[in-house]
Protein backbone atom coordinates (compact mmCIF):
# COMPACT_ATOMS: atom_id res chain seq x y z
CA UNK A 1 0.00 0.00 0.00
CA UNK A 2 1.47 3.20 -0.99
CA UNK A 3 0.96 6.34 1.53
CA UNK A 4 1.95 9.86 0.82
CA UNK A 5 2.35 11.97 4.10
CA UNK A 6 1.62 16.24 3.74
CA UNK A 7 2.54 18.10 6.48
CA UNK A 8 0.77 21.84 6.14
CA UNK A 9 2.08 24.58 8.11
CA UNK A 10 4.13 28.25 7.12
CA UNK A 11 6.58 27.41 10.40
CA UNK A 12 7.42 23.95 8.40
CA UNK A 13 8.44 26.29 5.36
CA UNK A 14 10.17 28.72 7.34
CA UNK A 15 12.54 25.52 8.79
CA UNK A 16 11.04 27.17 11.70
CA UNK A 17 10.16 23.69 13.13
CA UNK A 18 11.27 20.52 12.47
CA UNK A 19 8.93 18.09 10.55
CA UNK A 20 8.97 15.24 13.27
CA UNK A 21 5.33 14.95 12.19
CA UNK A 22 6.25 13.11 9.20
CA UNK A 23 9.05 10.86 10.59
CA UNK A 24 6.82 9.66 13.26
CA UNK A 25 4.08 8.77 10.42
CA UNK A 26 6.18 6.99 8.78
CA UNK A 27 7.72 4.63 10.93
CA UNK A 28 4.62 4.19 12.31
CA UNK A 29 3.22 3.27 9.33
CA UNK A 30 6.21 0.80 7.69
CA UNK A 31 4.80 -0.70 11.16
CA UNK A 32 2.06 -1.56 9.55
CA UNK A 33 3.59 -2.69 6.25
CA UNK A 34 2.47 0.01 4.35
CA UNK A 35 5.24 2.20 2.41
CA UNK A 36 5.59 6.27 2.34
CA UNK A 37 6.19 7.11 -1.01
CA UNK A 38 5.92 10.48 -1.20
CA UNK A 39 6.75 13.59 2.14
CA UNK A 40 5.33 16.48 1.06
CA UNK A 41 5.23 19.99 3.16
CA UNK A 42 3.58 23.20 1.71
CA UNK A 43 2.13 26.32 3.32
CA UNK A 44 -0.82 27.49 5.26
CA UNK A 45 -1.94 28.55 1.30
CA UNK A 46 -5.39 27.43 -0.23
CA UNK A 47 -3.55 26.91 -3.60
CA UNK A 48 -1.19 25.30 -2.27
CA UNK A 49 -2.69 22.83 -0.37
CA UNK A 50 -5.31 22.00 -2.96
CA UNK A 51 -2.46 21.37 -5.48
CA UNK A 52 -0.53 19.30 -2.52
CA UNK A 53 -3.97 17.32 -1.99
CA UNK A 54 -5.03 16.80 -5.47
CA UNK A 55 -1.24 15.29 -5.96
CA UNK A 56 -1.42 12.95 -3.18
CA UNK A 57 -4.66 11.69 -4.18
CA UNK A 58 -3.66 11.11 -7.41
CA UNK A 59 -0.48 8.90 -6.98
CA UNK A 60 -1.05 7.48 -3.10
CA UNK A 61 -3.82 5.03 -1.89
CA UNK A 62 -3.40 6.59 1.43
CA UNK A 63 -2.93 10.21 2.27
CA UNK A 64 -1.94 11.04 6.13
CA UNK A 65 -1.93 14.92 6.61
CA UNK A 66 -0.94 17.08 10.05
CA UNK A 67 -1.43 20.57 10.52
CA UNK A 68 -3.60 23.62 9.85
CA UNK A 69 -6.68 22.50 11.87
CA UNK A 70 -6.68 24.60 14.43
CA UNK A 71 -9.01 28.11 15.16
CA UNK A 72 -7.40 30.79 13.81
CA UNK A 73 -7.70 32.05 9.91
CA UNK A 74 -4.84 30.57 8.78
CA UNK A 75 -5.72 27.24 9.29
CA UNK A 76 -7.47 25.88 6.37
CA UNK A 77 -7.14 22.21 6.13
CA UNK A 78 -10.89 21.38 7.14
CA UNK A 79 -12.26 23.86 4.33
CA UNK A 80 -9.82 22.38 1.44
CA UNK A 81 -10.22 18.68 2.21
CA UNK A 82 -14.30 19.57 2.02
CA UNK A 83 -13.56 21.12 -1.02
CA UNK A 84 -12.06 18.28 -2.48
CA UNK A 85 -14.18 15.94 -0.90
CA UNK A 86 -17.59 17.80 -2.03
CA UNK A 87 -18.58 18.18 1.16
CA UNK A 88 -19.95 20.83 3.05
CA UNK A 89 -18.78 21.60 6.91
CA UNK A 90 -19.94 21.27 10.13
CA UNK A 91 -19.06 21.06 13.87
CA UNK A 92 -18.57 18.04 15.06
CA UNK A 93 -20.83 17.97 18.34
CA UNK A 94 -19.26 15.38 20.29
CA UNK A 95 -16.12 17.66 19.99
CA UNK A 96 -17.79 20.79 20.92
CA UNK A 97 -19.82 19.24 24.09
CA UNK A 98 -16.11 18.06 25.07
CA UNK A 99 -14.86 21.58 24.28
CA UNK A 100 -17.70 23.05 26.57
CA UNK A 101 -16.67 20.51 29.24
CA UNK A 102 -13.08 21.59 29.11
CA UNK A 103 -14.04 25.44 28.76
CA UNK A 104 -16.94 24.93 32.11
CA UNK A 105 -18.33 28.23 31.95
CA UNK A 106 -15.02 29.90 32.66
CA UNK A 107 -13.92 30.22 28.60
CA UNK A 108 -16.66 31.13 26.49
CA UNK A 109 -17.24 29.22 23.44
CA UNK A 110 -16.58 31.49 20.72
CA UNK A 111 -16.85 31.15 16.52
CA UNK A 112 -13.42 31.63 16.60
CA UNK A 113 -12.76 28.26 19.16
CA UNK A 114 -15.59 26.55 17.93
CA UNK A 115 -13.26 26.93 13.98
CA UNK A 116 -11.14 23.75 15.61
CA UNK A 117 -13.48 21.40 15.77
CA UNK A 118 -15.33 21.33 12.63
CA UNK A 119 -15.01 18.69 10.26
CA UNK A 120 -16.02 17.83 6.47
CA UNK A 121 -19.35 16.42 6.88
CA UNK A 122 -18.98 13.42 4.93
CA UNK A 123 -15.99 12.35 7.13
CA UNK A 124 -15.36 9.70 9.46
CA UNK A 125 -14.06 11.66 13.01
CA UNK A 126 -11.25 10.73 15.27
CA UNK A 127 -11.89 12.40 18.64
CA UNK A 128 -8.74 13.99 20.16
CA UNK A 129 -8.02 12.27 23.54
CA UNK A 130 -5.28 15.54 24.35
CA UNK A 131 -6.80 18.25 22.66
CA UNK A 132 -9.95 19.64 21.16
CA UNK A 133 -9.38 19.63 17.34
CA UNK A 134 -10.52 16.49 16.07
CA UNK A 135 -8.62 14.30 13.49
CA UNK A 136 -10.54 12.95 10.96
CA UNK A 137 -11.02 11.24 7.48
CA UNK A 138 -12.66 12.17 4.10
CA UNK A 139 -12.48 10.63 0.94
CA UNK A 140 -11.16 12.36 -2.00
CA UNK A 141 -11.57 10.75 -5.45
CA UNK A 142 -11.76 7.61 -3.10
CA UNK A 143 -8.96 7.87 -1.85
CA UNK A 144 -8.76 7.74 2.11
CA UNK A 145 -7.59 11.16 3.06
CA UNK A 146 -6.77 11.17 7.16
CA UNK A 147 -6.02 14.82 8.74
CA UNK A 148 -4.76 15.34 12.09
CA UNK A 149 -3.67 18.21 14.80
CA UNK A 150 -0.40 19.38 13.87
CA UNK A 151 0.83 19.31 17.73
CA UNK A 152 2.69 16.15 17.79
CA UNK A 153 1.21 14.66 21.26
CA UNK A 154 -2.27 15.50 19.69
CA UNK A 155 -1.43 13.48 16.91
CA UNK A 156 0.45 10.57 18.73
CA UNK A 157 -3.10 10.57 20.98
CA UNK A 158 -5.00 10.31 17.57
CA UNK A 159 -3.11 7.59 16.36
CA UNK A 160 -2.94 5.42 19.43
CA UNK A 161 -6.34 6.01 19.57
CA UNK A 162 -7.67 5.47 16.92
CA UNK A 163 -5.40 4.90 13.60
CA UNK A 164 -3.28 1.63 13.98
CA UNK A 165 -6.54 -0.47 13.82
CA UNK A 166 -8.30 2.18 11.04
CA UNK A 167 -4.66 1.56 8.92
CA UNK A 168 -5.26 -2.47 9.35
CA UNK A 169 -8.60 -2.64 8.62
CA UNK A 170 -7.74 -0.15 5.26
CA UNK A 171 -5.00 -2.03 4.39
CA UNK A 172 -6.57 -5.65 4.82
CA UNK A 173 -9.51 -4.00 2.56
CA UNK A 174 -7.17 -4.22 -0.30
CA UNK A 175 -7.21 -7.92 -0.49
CA UNK A 176 -4.00 -9.78 -1.78
CA UNK A 177 -1.31 -7.37 0.86
CA UNK A 178 2.17 -7.33 0.28
CA UNK A 179 3.92 -8.64 3.74
CA UNK A 180 7.06 -6.85 4.74
CA UNK A 181 9.97 -9.08 6.99
CA UNK A 182 12.89 -7.02 8.22
CA UNK A 183 15.04 -6.80 10.71
CA UNK A 184 17.68 -4.33 12.04
CA UNK A 185 21.06 -5.14 13.00
CA UNK A 186 22.74 -3.04 14.86
CA UNK A 187 26.64 -3.35 13.95
CA UNK A 188 29.96 -1.55 15.19
CA UNK A 189 33.22 -1.68 14.96
CA UNK A 190 33.79 -1.36 11.24
CA UNK A 191 32.95 1.49 8.64
CA UNK A 192 29.70 1.32 6.73
CA UNK A 193 31.67 1.12 3.63
CA UNK A 194 33.63 -2.31 4.80
CA UNK A 195 30.64 -3.07 6.12
CA UNK A 196 28.12 -2.82 2.79
CA UNK A 197 31.64 -4.90 1.09
CA UNK A 198 31.35 -8.08 3.51
CA UNK A 199 27.53 -7.96 2.67
CA UNK A 200 27.61 -7.30 -1.26
CA UNK A 201 25.48 -10.08 -3.21
CA UNK A 202 23.64 -11.04 -0.28
CA UNK A 203 20.35 -10.39 -0.83
CA UNK A 204 21.10 -11.00 -4.94
CA UNK A 205 18.42 -13.88 -6.61
CA UNK A 206 16.20 -13.68 -3.43
CA UNK A 207 12.95 -12.46 -5.06
CA UNK A 208 10.92 -9.22 -2.84
CA UNK A 209 14.68 -8.58 -0.57
CA UNK A 210 17.05 -5.62 -0.14
CA UNK A 211 19.03 -4.20 2.27
CA UNK A 212 19.85 -1.03 3.92
CA UNK A 213 22.75 0.91 5.56
CA UNK A 214 22.23 3.75 8.02
CA UNK A 215 25.19 4.91 9.44
CA UNK A 216 24.23 6.40 13.52
CA UNK A 217 28.02 6.98 14.24
CA UNK A 218 29.79 5.11 15.64
CA UNK A 219 27.37 2.06 14.87
CA UNK A 220 25.65 1.15 11.49
CA UNK A 221 22.59 0.04 11.11
CA UNK A 222 22.08 -3.10 8.41
CA UNK A 223 18.74 -3.39 7.59
CA UNK A 224 17.10 -6.31 5.79
CA UNK A 225 13.38 -6.43 4.09
CA UNK A 226 11.87 -9.05 2.43
CA UNK A 227 8.62 -8.09 0.80
CA UNK A 228 6.23 -10.70 -0.73
CA UNK A 229 2.30 -11.48 -0.81
CA UNK A 230 2.98 -14.53 0.97
CA UNK A 231 3.85 -14.14 5.01
CA UNK A 232 5.76 -16.94 5.47
CA UNK A 233 7.59 -17.18 2.33
CA UNK A 234 8.60 -13.47 3.73
CA UNK A 235 10.06 -14.90 7.17
CA UNK A 236 11.53 -17.88 5.26
CA UNK A 237 13.69 -15.81 2.97
CA UNK A 238 14.30 -12.98 6.08
CA UNK A 239 15.43 -16.27 8.04
CA UNK A 240 17.82 -17.23 5.21
CA UNK A 241 19.40 -14.00 4.98
CA UNK A 242 20.05 -13.81 8.88
CA UNK A 243 22.34 -16.35 8.44
CA UNK A 244 24.34 -14.78 5.88
CA UNK A 245 24.09 -11.47 7.70
CA UNK A 246 26.25 -13.44 10.67
CA UNK A 247 28.60 -15.08 8.37
CA UNK A 248 29.89 -12.34 6.84
CA UNK A 249 30.08 -9.77 10.01
CA UNK A 250 31.15 -12.31 12.01
CA UNK A 251 31.72 -10.38 15.80
CA UNK A 252 30.60 -6.96 14.69
CA UNK A 253 26.53 -7.73 15.25
CA UNK A 254 25.98 -6.95 18.71
CA UNK A 255 22.11 -7.00 18.76
CA UNK A 256 18.88 -6.39 16.21
CA UNK A 257 16.28 -3.90 16.98
CA UNK A 258 15.62 -1.19 18.36
CA UNK A 259 18.15 -1.39 21.94
CA UNK A 260 21.46 0.35 21.07
CA UNK A 261 24.78 -0.85 22.80
CA UNK A 262 24.69 1.31 25.66
CA UNK A 263 21.22 0.20 26.55
CA UNK A 264 21.97 -3.35 26.44
CA UNK A 265 25.33 -3.23 28.52
CA UNK A 266 23.35 -1.25 31.41
CA UNK A 267 20.49 -3.12 30.82
CA UNK A 268 22.65 -6.74 31.22
CA UNK A 269 25.18 -5.07 33.87
CA UNK A 270 21.95 -4.40 36.22
CA UNK A 271 20.46 -7.71 35.08
CA UNK A 272 23.53 -9.92 36.14
CA UNK A 273 23.99 -8.04 39.28
CA UNK A 274 27.44 -7.13 38.08
CA UNK A 275 28.93 -3.56 39.51
CA UNK A 276 31.47 -1.31 37.23
CA UNK A 277 33.49 1.40 37.63
CA UNK A 278 35.50 3.61 34.82
CA UNK A 279 39.45 5.08 34.70
CA UNK A 280 39.11 7.88 31.82
CA UNK A 281 40.91 10.06 30.19
CA UNK A 282 40.58 11.42 26.55
CA UNK A 283 37.12 10.54 27.21
CA UNK A 284 36.84 12.84 30.30
CA UNK A 285 33.70 11.42 31.77
CA UNK A 286 31.91 10.14 28.36
CA UNK A 287 31.57 6.08 29.08
CA UNK A 288 30.29 6.94 32.91
CA UNK A 289 27.46 9.74 31.42
CA UNK A 290 26.64 6.55 29.25
CA UNK A 291 26.39 4.07 32.11
CA UNK A 292 24.47 5.96 34.05
CA UNK A 293 21.82 6.82 31.48
CA UNK A 294 19.35 4.58 32.25
CA UNK A 295 17.07 4.66 35.23
CA UNK A 296 18.32 2.24 37.85
CA UNK A 297 21.94 1.91 36.76
CA UNK A 298 23.20 3.01 40.25
CA UNK A 299 22.57 -0.67 41.03
CA UNK A 300 25.84 -1.72 38.53
CA UNK A 301 27.96 1.74 38.34
CA UNK A 302 29.54 2.52 41.52
CA UNK A 303 31.53 5.62 40.33
CA UNK A 304 34.33 6.41 38.27
CA UNK A 305 37.36 8.57 37.71
CA UNK A 306 38.26 11.24 34.97
CA UNK A 307 41.90 11.12 35.22
CA UNK A 308 43.37 13.67 32.90
CA UNK A 309 46.83 14.58 34.04
CA UNK A 310 49.56 12.03 35.01
CA UNK A 311 49.65 13.28 38.55
CA UNK A 312 45.87 12.53 38.76
CA UNK A 313 46.67 8.68 37.18
CA UNK A 314 49.19 8.58 40.12
CA UNK A 315 47.02 9.82 42.99
CA UNK A 316 43.70 8.55 42.19
CA UNK A 317 44.60 5.23 40.37
CA UNK A 318 47.73 4.53 41.73
CA UNK A 319 49.38 4.21 38.54
CA UNK A 320 53.78 3.85 38.83
CA UNK A 321 55.46 6.95 37.63
CA UNK A 322 57.93 4.56 36.01
CA UNK A 323 55.05 2.86 33.79
CA UNK A 324 54.28 6.69 32.26
CA UNK A 325 58.02 7.37 32.45
CA UNK A 326 58.68 4.21 30.67
CA UNK A 327 55.82 3.99 28.07
CA UNK A 328 53.94 7.05 28.28
CA UNK A 329 50.24 8.17 28.87
CA UNK A 330 49.05 6.49 25.99
CA UNK A 331 50.25 2.68 26.35
CA UNK A 332 48.72 -0.41 27.31
CA UNK A 333 50.77 -0.76 30.36
CA UNK A 334 49.35 2.58 31.72
CA UNK A 335 45.79 1.92 31.12
CA UNK A 336 46.28 -1.75 32.40
CA UNK A 337 47.41 -0.16 35.50
CA UNK A 338 44.09 2.42 35.51
CA UNK A 339 42.00 -0.18 35.29
CA UNK A 340 43.77 -2.33 37.85
CA UNK A 341 43.45 0.78 40.04
CA UNK A 342 39.82 1.52 39.73
CA UNK A 343 38.66 -1.80 40.01
CA UNK A 344 40.63 -2.03 43.01
CA UNK A 345 39.28 1.19 44.55
CA UNK A 346 35.70 1.24 43.83
CA UNK A 347 35.62 -2.39 44.91
CA UNK A 348 33.72 -3.31 41.39
CA UNK A 349 33.20 -6.81 39.08
CA UNK A 350 34.79 -4.74 36.18
CA UNK A 351 36.82 -1.81 35.48
CA UNK A 352 36.88 -0.10 32.30
CA UNK A 353 39.94 2.33 31.38
CA UNK A 354 40.80 4.87 28.64
CA UNK A 355 43.73 6.61 27.63
CA UNK A 356 44.07 8.01 23.63
CA UNK A 357 45.10 11.03 22.13
CA UNK A 358 41.77 12.42 20.73
CA UNK A 359 43.48 15.69 19.07
CA UNK A 360 43.88 17.49 16.88
CA UNK A 361 47.24 18.29 18.38
CA UNK A 362 49.47 16.27 20.11
CA UNK A 363 50.37 13.60 18.05
CA UNK A 364 53.39 12.08 17.34
CA UNK A 365 54.88 9.82 14.55
CA UNK A 366 54.64 6.50 16.40
CA UNK A 367 51.70 7.57 18.52
CA UNK A 368 49.20 9.70 15.70
CA UNK A 369 46.07 11.34 16.63
CA UNK A 370 43.52 8.82 17.40
CA UNK A 371 45.31 6.12 18.85
CA UNK A 372 43.90 5.00 22.04
CA UNK A 373 44.23 2.57 24.19
CA UNK A 374 41.27 0.76 26.51
CA UNK A 375 41.55 -1.65 29.11
CA UNK A 376 39.07 -3.80 31.17
CA UNK A 377 40.33 -5.36 34.32
CA UNK A 378 37.80 -8.31 35.63
CA UNK A 379 38.32 -11.36 37.54
CA UNK A 380 40.20 -13.31 35.28
CA UNK A 381 42.65 -10.51 34.62
CA UNK A 382 43.06 -7.37 32.62
CA UNK A 383 41.78 -7.43 28.43
CA UNK A 384 43.40 -4.52 26.45
CA UNK A 385 42.57 -3.12 23.04
CA UNK A 386 44.85 -0.80 20.49
CA UNK A 387 42.60 2.13 18.50
CA UNK A 388 43.99 3.56 15.50
CA UNK A 389 41.04 5.69 13.50
CA UNK A 390 42.50 8.86 12.18
CA UNK A 391 38.69 10.60 12.48
CA UNK A 392 37.88 14.64 14.28
CA UNK A 393 38.32 14.91 18.08
CA UNK A 394 34.30 14.34 19.05
CA UNK A 395 34.57 11.01 16.64
CA UNK A 396 37.34 9.63 17.99
CA UNK A 397 36.33 10.20 21.76
CA UNK A 398 32.04 9.03 21.14
CA UNK A 399 34.33 6.05 19.13
CA UNK A 400 36.40 4.77 22.53
CA UNK A 401 33.40 5.06 24.50
CA UNK A 402 31.83 3.08 22.47
CA UNK A 403 34.48 0.70 22.45
CA UNK A 404 34.83 0.15 26.43
CA UNK A 405 31.58 -0.66 26.60
CA UNK A 406 31.61 -3.27 23.57
CA UNK A 407 34.13 -4.45 25.50
CA UNK A 408 32.36 -4.94 28.68
CA UNK A 409 29.79 -6.70 26.19
CA UNK A 410 31.75 -8.93 24.82
CA UNK A 411 33.30 -9.57 28.58
CA UNK A 412 29.70 -10.01 29.74
CA UNK A 413 28.88 -12.13 27.32
CA UNK A 414 31.71 -14.88 28.25
CA UNK A 415 30.88 -14.52 31.42
CA UNK A 416 27.51 -15.87 29.98
CA UNK A 417 25.76 -12.90 31.74
CA UNK A 418 21.85 -12.69 31.68
CA UNK A 419 20.17 -9.16 29.76
CA UNK A 420 20.60 -7.72 26.60
P1 LIG B 1 -3.27 24.59 16.53
O1 LIG B 1 -4.51 24.25 17.29
O2 LIG B 1 -2.12 24.87 17.45
O3 LIG B 1 -3.42 25.65 15.48
P2 LIG B 1 -2.90 22.84 14.23
O4 LIG B 1 -3.44 21.50 13.99
O5 LIG B 1 -3.47 23.96 13.42
O6 LIG B 1 -2.94 23.19 15.78
P3 LIG B 1 -0.44 23.87 13.49
O7 LIG B 1 -0.99 25.23 13.84
O8 LIG B 1 -0.11 23.61 12.10
O9 LIG B 1 -1.40 22.75 13.98
O10 LIG B 1 0.79 23.56 14.41
C1 LIG B 1 0.72 23.71 15.82
C2 LIG B 1 2.09 23.42 16.42
O11 LIG B 1 2.35 22.03 16.26
C3 LIG B 1 3.24 24.11 15.71
O12 LIG B 1 3.49 25.37 16.23
C4 LIG B 1 4.38 23.17 15.98
O13 LIG B 1 4.92 23.40 17.25
C5 LIG B 1 3.70 21.81 15.96
N1 LIG B 1 3.77 21.19 14.63
C6 LIG B 1 3.01 21.46 13.55
N2 LIG B 1 3.36 20.69 12.50
C7 LIG B 1 4.38 19.93 12.92
C8 LIG B 1 5.19 18.93 12.29
N3 LIG B 1 4.98 18.56 11.03
N4 LIG B 1 6.17 18.34 13.02
C9 LIG B 1 6.36 18.72 14.30
N5 LIG B 1 5.63 19.64 14.96
C10 LIG B 1 4.65 20.25 14.28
Amino acid sequence: MRAEILTIGDELCRGEIVDTNSSYLAQRLWDLDITTRWMTSCCDDENDITTALDQAVNRAELVVCSGGLGPTEDDLTVDMVARLADSDVIIDEESRRRMEKVFAGRVPVTDIQLRQVRVPEKARVYLNPAGLAPGFEASIRGVPVVCLPGIPRELHAIYDAHLEARFKTLRESRGNVERIARRIYRVFGRGESQISQACRGLVDGVPGASIHYQVKFPETLVKLVVRNHDEAAANAALAELDRGISARLPGLVYGTGDTNLVDKVTRRLIDSGRTIATAESCTGGMIGELLTNMPGSSASFKGGAIVYANHEKIRQLGVAQGTLDAHGAVSEETVVEMARGARGRFGVDLAVAVSGIAGPEGGTPDKPVGTVWLALAHEGGVTTKKLGWPGMRDQIRTLSAWWALRMVDERLEAEGARGG
